[in-house]
């Protein structure tokens, strides 16, 4: 019998979806070509699972920049207090952790995870592993690769929520991107976000400090604001954008949550100009003039002693001031104090998008309406991180997930004709 809603991809967004078209008695399939359901958001909870973001609204949709005025209705209608209530509803308690992150009392996600596909299921969703959706097929029903063959799954709408192409082997591999081409919906090219940055450091530096952590430090860089309706994003002058935290020197640069908080700014830097620009403070706690004044008193001590027993500067800090500063410059204070406050690191290519936390760019929101769905193909819905806005972590990508999902599988009832809360 031919069911109410196809919805591809299990993943956050999908199976929010899922729910709410469920939840308003449509007849649900789901379709997912890994083995299991929710992988990426399994592996989120290896990293304590940051659901959400407890500050206050306005602040909380200001962070997906360019998109938040479209993004905004929708998370209007389920943003972070309807995604502390769903999980809630799971069984799932939440808390608000200091920095205002949003996670699970258990950080896990297997449980949540659990709980809500046990819900699914009760509803009368219907899941279906190893089926790789494929197309459609000459009458325009949906096609799927599974073990068994090529199988068609005729559906009176169907709702896409393929993920980026982050992580790949997690499922979302951007292969959707090509597909949706060919029926004339312009994807923007899937980019990393929330990435780490390549820099050659010199081999004594990687043989000695790769994988040390730069602790209690701020990284400054430039943002352009996003563009308004009098302004064009090229005509606006960037901001100095100085942000406290921690990154890693890797092997092949800088990666880490600071970094992640600079990456969309230092991408399309290096877009526009071939290389991105940050500035690394290793003393923020320090007034550059006190610093000039305390080196001034160094006399014939050695440096590496002095910035040690003085300022508490070792390790691979005082390594990048020795890969990054000309030897004249380390012997006068003034200088010094200067680029310990702003060490000037050049950044030359993101990482490759497999290793990113997420992706940006997919499919551009005036391919949409304002139900989610495609202007190219009636009857079919996107959600999720396939969608062209990107976000910093702190639980902005989950929520901006759960909220479109939810968005779409209302759009899908209302163009089935039934109504949904
Ligand atoms: C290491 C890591 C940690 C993260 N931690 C957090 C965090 O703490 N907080 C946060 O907010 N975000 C976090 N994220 C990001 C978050 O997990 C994703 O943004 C989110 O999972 C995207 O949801 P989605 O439903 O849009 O896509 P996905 O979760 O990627 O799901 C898409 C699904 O579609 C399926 N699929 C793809 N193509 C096909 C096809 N052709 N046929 C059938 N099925 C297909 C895939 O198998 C997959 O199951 C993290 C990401 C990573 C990589």
């Amino acid at each position: 019998m031919i069911r109410d809603l196809a919805v591809v991809g299990a993943g956050p967004a999908g199976l929010m979806a899922a729910e709410v078209a469920s939840a308003a008695g449509l007849a649900v399939d789901v379709f997912d070509a890994m083995p299991s359901a929710g992988r990426k958001f399994l592996l989120a909870g290896k990293g304590g699972l940051n659901l959400t973001h407890a500050e206050p609204l306005a602040d909380f949709v200001g962070r997906y920049r360019e998109r938040a005025d479209v993004l905004a209705p929708w998370l209007l209608a389920f943003g972070p207090a309807q995604v502390r209530a769903w999980a809630g509803d799971l069984g799932i308690e939440t808390f608000v952790g200091s920095s205002g992150r949003v996670f699970p009392l258990d950080f896990k996600a297997a449980p949540l995870l659990r709980a809500w596909l046990h819900r699914l299921r009760a509803r009368g969703v219907r899941l279906h592993m190893r089926h790789r959706w494929a197309g459609w097929d000459d009458s325009g029903v949906p096609v799927f690769e599974t073990p068994a063959g090529r199988v068609a799954a005729p559906a009176r709408a169907m709702l896409l929520a393929l993920g980026g192409a982050s992580w790949p082997h997690l499922g979302s591999d951007g292969a959707w991107v090509p597909r949706l081409q060919a029926i004339g919906v312009p994807v923007r090219a899937l980019r990393s976000a929330n990435c780490g940055f390549e820099r050659p450091w010199s081999a004594h530096l990687r043989s000695r400090h790769a994988g040390a952590p730069l602790k209690g430090i701020a990284l400054a860089w430039d943002e352009r604001p996003p563009p308004s309706a009098t302004a064009a994003r090229d005509d606006v002058a960037p901001q100095r954008v100085v942000r406290r935290g921690e990154c890693v020197l890797s092997d092949y640069g800088l990666e880490g949550s600071l970094v992640y908080a600079a990456s969309a700014a230092l991408r399309d830097a290096i877009e526009r100009e071939g290389v991105a620009r940050c500035w690394i403070d290793l003393l923020p706690a320090r007034d550059e003039a006190d610093l000039a004044h305390a080196l001034a008193g160094r006399g014939r001590r050695s440096l590496a002693s002095y910035l040690r027993s003085q300022l508490g500067l070792s390790g691979v800090k005082v390594a990048l001031l020795h890969e990054l500063l000309p030897r004249t410059l380390l012997a006068d204070p003034v200088q010094l104090a200067a680029a310990i406050k702003s060490l000037p690191v050049k950044l030359f290519a993101p990482r490759p998008l497999a290793e990113a936390i997420s992706s940006a760019g997919g499919v551009p929101f005036e391919a949409l309406d304002e139900s989610l769905m495609l202007r190219a193909r009636p009857g079919v819905f996107c959600a999720g991180e396939m969608l062209d806005w990107e976000a910093p972590t702190g639980g902005y990508l989950l929520t901006a997930c759960l909220s479109t999902g939810a968005a779409a599988g209302r759009g899908a009832c209302r163009w089935l004709g039934v109504s949904s809360s």
